[in-house]
This record gives structure tokens, sequence and C-alpha cells, in this order.
């Protein structure tokens, strides 16, 4: 009775889509059954009952989401955007890590031009999007940053980014720092982080042993006067400990931490030869690592035989989920990910209550949110955030029966069923295609310029089965 007539009339949005199941991943990991959504703008306005927000607010286009699941995008936190997205699956599945790394993709990057790498932006974002990623962490190993971040953008994708760096200190290829950091700098003064930014640049590095002590603490120290992350690979392989043992008389933690290149917005990829106490260092610090299980399978690097990624998350440290590159793991479906990560340790440990459905999915959202410094941002269903959400079609095999909306989501369904994205309030994809691209047209132009790239490779195609 007291209340005015302009309390009582609707407040105006952009989007409400009603009727639909909400994984919020909110604090109480709520799932809201007959939920409805509100978005204006980039963001999301109000979640909750679809018969509470249809009294509240009008909108523009309303979506009836009675066949979907509601998710927010999944983030993707090691990825190769370039080099290799062009040359998937050329390389062999049976060959050393020296031999992957130093000589077919070593060649596949080489051979890649400033138009290629655009394009190889552009398909790793499409294949990201169209299976519900919405963010990523670039791997660094770009040469054409502005081709980058402009494929970046022309798919409506978010994400970090970086050009190459690395100075091979005490090798013949030894570079000086100076330059490096400065080119660097010119990055993030280029790509600078805001909340209308999709993409922005941080300090990534390729880390392992081909980093001085110089350009460890320059990189550290440009991400912490810039409210940045930092980047890097880590210890994929035993020849990691290995070097900084020989070298530094210290593990690579051990001297990272020392150098004062560990911290909250410290993120190490791989991370699988590290010891319990590098674990530990990792802990205090409340570093991120980023585990890439397909990569792991398909290189052979004993995650699951000698790594400690369950310990590390009983200790505190934050594990995200990367799909690295497309000779590594060859697919971007982090949906893949999420589903090993649940599965391989309960195997190798014959503890089923390692790392549950919940957790995983966790791992691809909030903890990679957490690792790209965004937990306030993205990663959840959680009014005043960014509006980056998936529809999930469950009108389909792999969702139905449908009950248990986690054990879903990681053990039976996967990318296949994303029916929409949407990334900043802007829906990216509709009905299974991008919205900002011709996809056929696209497709066309990977075939073609990876057909030309392995060509320029100059290396024989090793596939088994003869091709007739
Ligand atoms: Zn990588």
């Amino acid at each position: 009775m007291g209340n005015s007539a302009s309390a009582l009339e609707p407040s105006a949005v952009d989007l409400l889509i009603v009727h639909t199941i909400i994984v919020t991943m909110d604090a109480d990991r709520r799932v809201i059954t007959d939920g409805a959504l509100a978005v204006s703008a980039d963001r999301i306005v109000a979640v909750g009952k679809t018969t509470e927000l249809q009294t509240i607010y009008q909108a523009r286009e309303t979506i009836d989401g009675s066949r979907f699941v509601l998710t927010p995008g999944l983030v993707n936190a090691h990825i190769h955007v370039t080099g290799e997205p062009l040359t998937r699956g050329y390389a062999p599945d049976d060959i050393s890590f020296k031999e992957l790394i130093g000589v077919w993709l070593a060649r596949a990057h080489k051979a890649s031009g400033e138009d290629d790498e655009r394009l190889g932006a552009q398909f790793s974002a499409l294949e990201m999007l169209r299976t519900g990623t919405t963010c990523f962490l670039d791997a660094g190993t770009n040469h054409h940053i502005d081709a980058v971040a402009d494929g970046m953008l022309s798919m409506g994708i978010r994400g970090r980014i970086a050009q190459f760096a690395r100075d091979n200190p005490g090798s013949p290829s030894a570079t000086p720092v100076d330059p490096l950091l400065r080119q660097m700098e010119a990055h993030l003064d280029r790509y600078p982080p805001g909340p209308d930014k999709r993409i922005a640049a941080w300090p990534i590095l390729s880390g392992r042993h081909n980093i001085s002590d110089a350009l460890w603490q320059g990189a550290k120290h440009l991400a912490d006067t810039r409210g940045l992350g930092m980047s890097f690979h880590m210890s994929p392989i035993p020849s990691d400990p290995e070097w900084f043992i020989e070298h530094h008389g210290r593990r690579p933690v051990e001297h990272l931490a020392e150098l004062g290149v560990l911290g909250r917005n410290v993120a190490l990829t791989h991370a699988v030869h590290v010891d319990a106490n590098e674990v530990a260092l990792l802990a205090q610090a409340h570093a991120t690592v980023i585990h890439c299980p397909m990569t792991a399978l398909r290189g052979a690097y004993g995650a699951t035989s000698v790594g400690l990624f369950p310990e590390m998350v009983q200790q505190g440290v934050n594990l995200a989920l990367g799909s690295d590159g497309s000779n590594d793991s060859n697919a971007h479906d982090l949906h893949r990910a999420c589903f090993l990560v649940a599965g391989l340790f309960k195997d190798a440990r014959q503890d089923p209550t390692i790392f549950p459905a919940g957790e995983a999915y966790a791992m691809a959202t909030l903890n990679g949110a957490r690792a790209l410094l965004m937990e306030d941002e993205i990663g959840a269903i959680v009014p005043g955030r960014k509006a980056d959400f998936v529809l999930h079609d469950t009108w389909r095999p792999e969702w139905r029966p449908l009950f248990d909306v986690a054990n879903q989501l990681v053990w039976s369904a996967d990318g296949r069923g994303v029916h929409s994205v949407w990334v900043d309030g802007v829906r990216v994809i509709d009905n299974f295609h991008p919205t900002m691209v011709d996809e056929e047209r696209l497709l066309a132009q990977v075939q073609e310029a990876g057909d030309a790239i392995v060509a320029r490779m100059d290396l024989p195609s090793r596939a088994k089965w003869p091709v007739v």
C-alpha cells in the first residue's frame, strides 16, 4: 500500500533468459531450476527464479531457456594461439619432447607469418567459443602481438596475450635483456587492461631454463607494478629441475622463490616434475598452477605417476586448466580437460574422492578466473559480474536423462552441446555458430594456410597410415 507506483514498475534490461537451469558457481554453488538471468549491457544484473525476475524486469529481448543449462563461460588458462593451430596434428604423437619442441614446433612457428598468426588467433578463438570457453590466457609464443590482438578482437573473446620473450642465457643464441623488457613494456602500454578491454597484454615468458635471472625479475617487476599477472612454462619433464640443480644448485621453484618471482599473480604451466618443497613454496605464495592434462597424456609427462596436483590443491595452490598447443593436446574443448582432471587422479591414487566433478568444473571456471586475476569479474553467474555465459542444449543424447548437472557437465557432456555463448553481453555464438565471422570461410582459410605452412616447414609427413 505504501509503495509508490514507480517502485512497482519493472526495470528495463537488455536481455532476460527464463525457465532455464542455472549453474551459478556462486559461493554456495547453487543450481537454480526454472531460473532466470537478467543482463544489461556487459553485466549480469540479476539471477534468480523466473517468477521472481519476470515481475521485476522488463527486457528488450527474452529467450526461453527451457531446453538449456546456463553456465559461466570456461577459462582456458594456457593455450598457444599461433604456430600450432594451423598445423594441428601434423607433428607425430610418438616422438620425444625434445624433437616435438625443437624440430616440429620450432619449424611450425618459423614458417608462420603475420597473417598466419592473425588467422591462428581467430581459429583458436572460434574453437574455444564454440565449446564454451569465453576467456583465455595465451602461452606467449606469438611473434606478432598486434595481429594476434586484432584476430582475437574480431571474434569477441576475452583474453590476455603476449609476444614471445626469452633470452636463452649461456647459449649461442643469448640475447640482451633490456630490449626484451622494453618491448614487453611497450606491449603492456599498447594493450592495457580495463573494464571495456576484452584483450590486454601480460608479461608472459616462455619460461623453463631459457630465462635469465634478470628477465625473470624484470618481468615480475612489470607485473607487480602494473597490477598484472605473469605466466610461464615450468617443469613439464625432468630436464628442467635437472638444469636448475646443475646451474643454480636448487630446483626451479626454489630458485624462483629466491629471486622473488613467485606470488599470487604468478601462474606456472605444467609443474609436473615438482617436489614437496616446491609445492609448499607455491602454496605459501598463493600461486596458480595450470594443469594441461591432455598435453601431459600425449607428451607422456608423468602427470599421474609423479605429479602432485592433489597435494597442491590440498595445500591451497590455485589449480586451473589449460589446453596448451594444437600439437600437444590437439584440442581446445576445455570440457575434455575437466573430464580428465576429474578422472586421472582417482585412478592413479585409487581414490574416488579426489577431484569430484564440481571441483573439476571449478578449476575451469572460478580457478581460471582467479588465475587471470579476474575473480571478481568472470567465472560465476553472479550479479555485477561480466555477462560471459553459455547455453548448453540439453536435448542431446549426452545430456539425457539429466539428474546431477555437475556430473553431466564433466562426465558425459562436452563442448558439442554448446548452443550459444555471450561475452561482455554480446552473443558471439548463436545456434552453434559464430556471429562475428563467416565460419565456413574461416575454416577454408585455415586449411589453405595450414597446407602452405606445412609445405614451408619442409618436414615430410610421418602419418602412419599409407595415403593412397
Ligand atoms: Zn604451452
